[in-house]
């Protein structure tokens, strides 16, 4: 008897897994494959606390298949390239004939699942690719001419308009217990390390489908319908902070798509649904577009602007030594979390790029290093907007000001106190520029707003 093989990526969850379900209505037995990737790990930057976040929910994952009588192989190599090797022994081995798993859009996880199709092709082991992290396939979504789009509002409407027909969850059942063969000496590999792990990050980033299930139940019922407002206020817990969980595939975008709709309808379930949105276009983007995935902006002609290579000062910005509060606190927040409100991603992102004139590409990758919903079409998107190099990116002219977007945010300095004790006795408008109330042990802004304001109008410019 042969057995169909799921292969886990970034999809650890049972529920609503379109290549699990797909594995067990071939009615063949159905075990399950991880395969770690340190060295691949390291190469795209994938934080440490994201990693251990895969590792506490390949563990939960374990759990629920072996409910199910559905075993888990969790094997190791170096790097995708390693992974054809191993699997022409292991395929054979198990007596896998069909071979599943869910689409991913960057690009060396493309070309890593060409490989192991052609590979499959020689042994006859059948290969199926599920869509399972976008809403919709990408080439389902066009504009009149056939083209992809390359704007937000009228690629979301079009996604409105086929989402009326709402998206389906897939279910796995039960099986009879199988028991893998035991792996001869030659495929045992190193079992999967995921580095070092800090405990408070799994008190911060609880595993698991059930967790996940209930943090995105408690906001779609208790405060999607302040999202609209709520949303914009890093103080206030405003936003349903899944995105490490829809990163990792722990939540898939369809359960929470539906969810949404499940408590309430208004401004709030659409605004949150446009976020969802936002999170389909950019993989979206990043499929149609490859060369985002190559450090390029997406903007062919933006190679005019001379990108700031400054250490000194971007460590400054890293480490939130700034001087500048709300840019400062973001900043620790990240460090402290591996999370960062949406508006603070967009303001440090602004102030190093614009402000600071800094390659993007440095922050990117600073942020990938440490988040832990780290998704490289996201952040990609998100840094090329900021630094407005990519498509539907905010126009260069638009630079935020931290200051006024500090008085408008956090109005009454109560985020900026939490991050930044040392600001904390200012009163609640010197709090988001301190001038000469500034603490000896705060540091003064590294730069005058005004003048990074101008380098950056200047260098934008067209020679
Ligand atoms: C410079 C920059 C870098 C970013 N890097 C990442 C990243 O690495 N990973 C990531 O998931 N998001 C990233 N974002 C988008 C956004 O900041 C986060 O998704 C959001 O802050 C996560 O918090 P939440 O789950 O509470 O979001 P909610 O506000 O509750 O939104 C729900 C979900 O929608 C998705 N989403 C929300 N906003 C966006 C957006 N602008 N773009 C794409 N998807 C979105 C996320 O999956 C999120 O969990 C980045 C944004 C910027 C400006």
């Amino acid at each position: 008897m042969t057995i169909a093989l799921h292969w886990f990526r970034t999809d650890l969850r049972v529920a609503d897994n379109p290549g699990l379900a797909a594995a067990q209505a071939s009615g063949l037995p159905v075990a399950g494959l991880y395969i770690a990737t340190p060295a691949q790990w390291d190469m795209h930057d994938d934080a440490p606390i994201k990693r251990d976040f895969w590792r506490r929910n390949l563990y939960e994952l374990q759990q629920s298949l072996t409910a199910l009588g559905i075993p888990l192989l969790k094997l190791q190599v170096h790097r995708y390239d390693d992974i054809p090797v191993l699997l022409e022994k292991l395929l054979p081995v198990l007596r896998a004939s069909e071979l599943h798993c869910n689409l991913e859009v960057p690009i060396n996880e493309r070309k890593r699942d060409e490989a192991v199709a052609t590979l499959c092709q020689q042994l006859g082991v059948r290969v199926h690719r599920h869509l399972d992290h976008l809403l919709f396939a990408p080439q389902a979504v066009m504009n009149k001419s056939g083209e992809p789009f390359k704007v937000f509002t009228p690629f979301s409407k079009t996604a409105r308009a086929l989402l009326l027909a709402a998206p389906v969850l897939h279910s796995v059942k039960p099986q009879h217990v199988l028991v893998l063969p035991a792996l001869p000496q030659g495929l045992v590999t190193a079992l999967p390390d995921f580095g070092e792990a800090q405990p408070q990050w799994e008190e911060q980033w609880p595993a698991g489908e059930t967790h996940a299930h209930r943090r995105m139940r408690s906001f779609c019922q208790q405060r999607i319908a302040d999202y609209k407002e709520a949303r914009d206020l890093p103080a206030v817990d405003g936003t349903s902070t899944l995105s490490a969980y829809l990163a990792a595939g722990v939540l898939s975008i369809r359960q929470c798509w539906l969810e949404a709709t499940r408590w309430h309808d208004g401004n709030g379930v659409f605004t949150w649904q446009n976020e969802l949105l936002w999170h389909d276009f950019y993989k979206y983007i990043m499929w149609h577009y490859p060369h985002v995935c190559r450090h390029l902006p997406w903007k062919t002609d933006i190679g005019h602007v001379p990108w700031r290579h400054d250490k000194k000062e971007f460590q400054q910005w890293c480490e939130g030594r700034t001087g500048v509060p709300i840019v400062d606190a973001a900043m620790r927040q990240l460090l402290q979390t591996g999370w960062m409100h949406n508006r603070l991603r967009m303001i440090t992102a602004m102030f190093l790029s614009k402000h600071l004139l800094i390659d993007w590409r440095w922050g990117e990758r600073w942020f990938m290093q440490h988040l832990v919903d780290g998704d490289f079409a996201a952040n990609n998107g998100g840094w090329q907007w900021s630094a407005s190099t990519g498509t539907d990116s905010v126009p260069y002219f638009r630079i935020f000001n931290p200051v006024t977007q500090s008085q408008r945010f956090d109005t009454d300095g109560s985020f900026l106190r939490r991050l930044l004790p040392e600001l904390a006795a200012l009163d609640n408008k010197s709090i988001h520029d301190p001038g000469l109330l500034r603490p000896t042990n705060y540091p003064p802004p590294m730069l005058e707003l005004a003048f990074g304001r101008e380098r950056a109008l200047q260098a934008f410019k067209r020679p």
